[in-house]
């Protein structure tokens, strides 16, 4: 196959990967210049966000640990109010999305250099993107100003992370490198990138659930989960992002769950449309049908596989389907009412995804 003509940027941004790394946080701090760093965390984490105060010594000058799903503005503004009150010079984000989400909005805010410590698989710390909500509405925007400027992994802090939150976040880190791998602006590097994080992800992540403390595992989901954040970060998403958006968002369904239960669905969407893609795909699962590997992958760690068990009204569908091809991303098949209100119908129901030729069984 010959290679299609590309852009590629990559962003600057450092990161140290390893165990045990969260010890190196006051050394990146000084780095960066850090010498009074707020400590960002959610309610659940506050003892790993006070752990990390102690692991910046000098340069910690405080924790704010109200972080919550989706970046409420108001959360922001406490956070901010504190930014001032200590002379805040820079902030330390512990924690998943949602913690990321909220060093990402005061980075947006104040200009302050950030450092993430993810926790979990979302992929957020490598991407310029931030969703705030305000009065219940959640907008998306895309700025530089939110990239955190370090990000240190740090393998022991994920073997907390539930089994199955652990699965569920893990298919939602692969849902950025599979829509990487179709993207009008994806790259032949971003695609090697996007197959090896799924296939480190795919073999990670059964056992990770069968033994949640098994470091190797740990490491390469986590590696994975880099890797399809960097995916995320320069590559425009499709139908599985914007089925997702509209789930989340007017029907406030739970994120890393509903990206589990829809990515079998937007992959047989598009398997006839970019059959190339989805092949890297199934050969990163190691299975010959890319669709019915990321259900089985989901259905035999125990994840949910319907969106009426996570929350879903049925009588909700028409609307979704409604709200999805209202304003669609780009997406390489054709965005199509009748076929899009099939797909969330079987979502639903929990069916075996479909592809446009038949049953992918
Ligand atoms: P989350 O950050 O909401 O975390 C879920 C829960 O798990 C929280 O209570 C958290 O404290 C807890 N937790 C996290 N890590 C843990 C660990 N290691 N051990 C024990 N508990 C742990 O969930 P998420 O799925 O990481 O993030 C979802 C949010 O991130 C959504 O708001 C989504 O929109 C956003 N997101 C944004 C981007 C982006 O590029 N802007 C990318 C992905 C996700």
């Amino acid at each position: 196959m010959a290679v299609q003509p590309f852009v590629y940027e990559s962003a600057p941004v450092r990161v140290v990967f390893g165990s045990g790394t969260i010890a190196a946080v006051a050394e990146e701090a000084g780095r960066l210049g850090v010498a009074r760093a707020l400590v960002l965390s959610t309610p659940q984490q506050e003892a790993v966000a006070k752990r990390l105060l102690e692991a910046l010594g000098g340069r910690g000058a405080a924790t704010f640990t109200g972080a919550r799903m989706h970046t409420p503005t108001d959360v922001t503004d406490a956070a901010m109010a504190i930014v001032a009150a200590k002379r805040i010079d820079g902030t330390v984000a512990i924690g998943g999305g949602s913690t990321t989400g909220l060093g990402k909005a005061i980075g947006l805010r104040t200009g302050l250099p950030q450092i993430v410590i993810p926790t979990t698989y979302a992929g957020s710390e490598m991407t310029s993107l931030l969703g705030e909500t305000e009065g219940g509405q959640k907008r998306t925007l895309r700025d530089p100003r939110v990239r955190p400027k370090t990000v240190i992994y740090d393998v022991e802090l994920t073997l907390t992370l539930p089994p199955l939150l652990s699965l569920t976040s893990g298919i939602n880190a692969m849902a950025h490198a599979v829509e990487g791998l179709y993207a009008r602006d994806g790259n032949p590097v971003l695609s090697l990138m996007a197959e090896e994080g799924i296939r480190a992800l795919a073999a990670a992540l059964p056992a990770i659930v069968r033994l949640p403390a098994d470091k190797a595992a740990r490491s390469d989901a986590l590696y994975g989960a880099w890797l399809c954040g960097i995916v995320l970060g320069s590559t425009s998403v499709a139908i599985h992002h914007k089925l997702c958006h509209v789930l989340g968002g007017a029907f406030d369904l739970p994120h890393a769950e509903t990206h589990t239960v829809i990515l079998p669905h937007a992959v047989a969407y598009n398997a006839s449309a970019v059959p190339q893609a989805i092949a890297r795909v199934a050969r990163a699962l190691g299975v010959s049908d890319a669709a019915g590997g990321l259900f089985d992958l989901a259905r035999n760690g125990g994840a949910p596989t319907a969106l009426r068990d996570i929350g879903m009204p049925e009588d909700g569908l028409d609307r979704a389907a409604d709200l999805a091809v209202a304003d669609p991303y780009w997406n390489p098949r054709p965005i199509e009412r009748t076929a899009i209100r099939a797909l969330l119908g079987r979502a639903w129901a929990g069916e075996r995804p479909r592809t446009a030729s038949g049953s992918s069984e």
